[in-house]
């Protein structure tokens, strides 16, 4: 690992001083912070039926056609690589290896430690020739930042043993949604002493909350993290351009993830007579950007191998982005925006009309019908969409998108109670 960057070993004093130092030179955009709602705007995360209808021959076989720089830490990671939150069966994952994937994004809370079993039953023969990334986090779910520090490194070495390796490439904190967890001294000094018994190489951040433009500001301005993983497709967040142009010039690598925009199925099926997938086009807008070291993908089957690999190492062509375009004016008036929140605090039943949108978008789009519902059932019924059926829906003004929120909800309410 000679020529690594060794930024990651301050003490927790001057992870603190850091930190103060930081947030003192951003203390107007950290006061901004607490207007956000930190709660649940992931309508990106996890997995959207996204795979062509109808795949192309031409598909068949393809390869990894470009390797680009992770920042300064020495590793060329393939431009598109392997998201193991849905993974099951390490035949994939070992299929993804022969066609040139080298970098390998898991986590303890995805399937319950299911996916790091899977990948490193499939990588240990070749642990040499691949890169793995997994989070400070448990089967099950996020460490809180007040974890003491023993036990974040317990965590770890438990990934190590359901990966069956002695090191993770890259360790990453978790959903970070706010400067305190991604500046928290536990996880900063169970980084270090991990680093210094060589089980961990390099630190980094994900995020995909409303946030994440100002965590990942100043993640790359602490100096600390040498990954960022960050939501990212086109039309979101576009302050995060000038983020990755940052990073790069400071040497942080830019890894970029939910680039399929939670491609909805039901829009999806209008693009079935294509010749070109929808995620390749995205693909493509997502790496045309130099900035961007390479994006990780969610990949459980063989077929979208074929698919996600022929977009690698292509130019985003004129008809990609035409795709893309239709994409949006198809959805325009029908997505709820992550990390807008501009209607919320118009609604006099304090409804909470994104999450019950997103719970609708898992329930018709990703297929999680149960865990939509459950989530709507845990509601308190005093917020729940029933309120909208005689109100005139003052809400709908401050949409920036023109969403027909009170129609939408009530939709909602119809497909999500039990
Ligand atoms: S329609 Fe009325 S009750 Fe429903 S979210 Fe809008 S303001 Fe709230
Ligand atoms: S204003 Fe529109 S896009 Fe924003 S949270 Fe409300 S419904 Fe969603």
């Amino acid at each position: 690992m000679g020529g690594e960057q060794d930024k990651g070993s301050l003490t927790r004093r001057a992870v603190l001083k850091a930190a103060a130092a930081v947030a003192a030179a951003g203390g107007a955009a950290a006061a901004g912070y607490a207007a956000w709602r930190n709660s649940s705007y992931l309508f990106l995360m996890r997995n959207a039926p996204t795979e062509a209808a109808h795949p192309s021959l031409a598909w068949k076989g393809a390869t990894v056609r470009s390797y680009r720089p992770l920042g300064t830490t020495g590793i060329r990671m393939s431009d598109i690589s392997f998201g193991g939150g849905a993974i099951d069966n390490s035949d994939v994952v070992a299929r993804a290896v022969e066609r040139g994937i080298n970098y390998f994004d898991t986590s303890p809370d995805y399937s319950k430690t299911g996916s790091e079993q899977t990948i490193g039953k499939a990588l240990k023969g070749v642990r040499d020739k691949v890169f793995i990334a997994s989070k400070f986090c448990t089967g099950d779910g996020h460490l809180p930042k007040d974890t003491p520090v023993a036990e974040i490194m317990r965590a770890v070495e438990g990934s190590l043993t359901r990966l069956q390796t002695d090191y993770l490439d890259v360790c990453l904190i978790h959903e970070v949604n706010s400067i305190d967890r991604l500046m928290a001294p536990t996880f900063h000094e169970a980084f270090d002493r991990l680093k210094e018994q060589g089980k961990v190489r390099f630190l980094g951040v994900s995020s995909h909350t409303p946030n994440l433009e100002a965590v990942m500001r100043h993640a790359v301005a602490s100096g600390r993290f040498q990954v960022l993983l960050v939501a990212h497709n086109f039309g979101n967040w576009p302050d995060l351009t000038n983020i990755f142009h940052d990073a790069k010039q400071r040497g942080v690598g830019v890894i970029a993830m939910k680039t399929l925009k939670g491609a909805q199925a039901t829009v999806l099926k209008d693009f079935a007579d294509q010749s070109q997938a929808f995620s390749q086009a995205a693909f493509k807008w997502v790496l045309r950007n130099p900035d961007v070291s390479g994006l990780v993908v969610s990949i459980r089957d063989f077929n979208q191998i074929d698919e996600y690999l022929y977009a690698s190492g292509q130019p985003l062509e004129a008809s990609d982005a035409a795709l893309l375009e239709r994409y949006d004016q198809l959805i325009a008036k029908d997505y709820c925006r992550p990390g807008c929140g501009a209607c919320l605090d118009r609604c006099p039943s304090d409804v909470p009309v994104d999450d019950i949108l997103r719970y609708a978008m898992y329930y018709e789009n990703y297929g999680r019908e149960d865990e939509a519902r459950m989530r709507y059932a845990a509601l308190p019924p005093e917020r729940a969409a029933t309120h909208c059926v005689n109100c005139p829906a003052p809400c709908q003004a401050a949409c920036p998108f023109e969403l027909p929120i009170r129609q939408k909800l009530l939709q909602a309410h119809r497909t999500l109670q039990a």
